[in-house]
């Protein structure tokens, strides 16, 4: 299949694009590099554009004969979209929007496309399935339910077939440790505590250990990027038109920041001094998946499951790349 794949040069996206290629598929990456790296990607498959173009974005489509859309192109930071709602709901809902058009326009009609497990809020029942309730808590999330309805709709209307896949904490790297996370500024757990064990920060905050959980810290499901990878190119493959898939991408294990922390200096073998501050607020205490329905919909197996496993591959990135891609 010939698949765009917006925000291509990012953390995720970047890695979709290595399985995508392994699996044969011919895959242009459109990204405006704002927040991507334009080493994440084959300069050779490198398309430097914005998704507000319309006409940018339809020409595109048009000239690489694409087949489908991986959509990764977002902002998906929860305090900044507390903070900046005006940029989340133009970059998430607006230029997604025109990306749809522009599909339309092109006769486009498959697009997997990136949720998130914000879009839950506070769930009621843990491990979360895809029937919880959506009620976000934050204006990321909210962005994000506003585009899964979207597609929801336009599914019905003009027979789109879409993979909404709602990642839980996305985290790792490639082993090779060529591609990995690189965020300005890092705000994400892993990264930051593996910037601690490098002598790059002097000590980790962990944000309130007086939530309602066995260490009093907040417990996540950590997924190996290259996990979530391997079933968007699955979901991709199994997209016909008119496909509604709404799945929830998780191993369905739960880690606490403390429980984190420890798997680090175990990996690194650095003490790495934490201490605690306050909440960080939009914060649920717990978020673990149930993604059973993805692993039986789409054949597919998160490979890591083990926190340790998970943070060794983050670690071997950040060593060999201390200040990532380094643009
Ligand atoms: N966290 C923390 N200290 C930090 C960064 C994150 O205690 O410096 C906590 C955060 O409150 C959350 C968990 O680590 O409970 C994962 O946060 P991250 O930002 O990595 O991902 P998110 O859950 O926001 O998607």
């Amino acid at each position: 299949m010939r698949v765009l794949v917006t925000g291509g040069a990012g953390y995720i996206g970047s890695h979709a694009v290595r399985w995508l290629s392994s699996a044969g598929h011919d895959v242009w990456v459109f990204d405006n590099l704002g927040r991507g790296h334009r080493q994440a990607v084959p300069p050779d498959r490198l398309i430097v554009g914005e998704l507000a173009d319309r006409a940018a974005v339809e020409q595109v489509l048009r000239t690489r004969r694409v087949d489908a859309v991986m959509h990764f192109a977002a902002f998906a930071l929860v305090g900044e979209s507390v903070a900046e709602p005006a940029l989340y709901y133009a970059n998430n809902v607006l230029c997604t929007l025109t990306l749809l058009d522009a599909m339309r326009a092109a006769g486009v009609s498959r697009i997997v496309f990136s949720s998130t497990t914000a879009t839950y809020g506070v769930p009621q029942t843990i491990p979360i399935t895809e029937e919880e309730r959506q009620a976000p808590i934050n204006p990321y999330g909210f962005t994000k339910l506003v585009m899964e309805r979207a597609l929801e709709d336009y599914s019905h209307a003009y027979g789109l077939g879409y993979a909404a896949l709602r990642y839980f904490n996305a985290a790792g790297a490639t082993p090779s440790g060529d591609l990995g996370e690189d965020h300005d500024p890092e705000t994400h757990l892993i990264p930051i505590v593996l910037q601690v064990a490098l002598g790059q920060r002097p000590q980790v905050t962990i944000f309130g250990d007086d939530y309602p959980t066995p260490d009093g810290t907040c417990i996540r499901d950590y997924v190996h990027v290259d996990d979530l990878a391997d079933a968007h190119v699955k979901a991709l493959e199994r997209l016909g038109p008119g496909s509604q898939f709404k799945l929830n991408l998780g191993t369905g294990r739960g880690y606490s920041v403390r429980e984190v922390i420890e798997a680090c200096r175990r990996v690194t073998g650095h003490a790495i001094p934490a201490t605690v501050g306050d909440r960080r607020p939009g914060d649920p205490p717990e978020l673990v998946a149930d993604s059973r329905r993805a692993q039986a919909m789409l054949h597919w197996t998160p490979r890591y499951t083990a926190i340790d496993d998970i943070v060794r591959t983050a670690w071997t990135w950040h060593r060999k790349h201390p200040h990532g891609f380094g643009d």
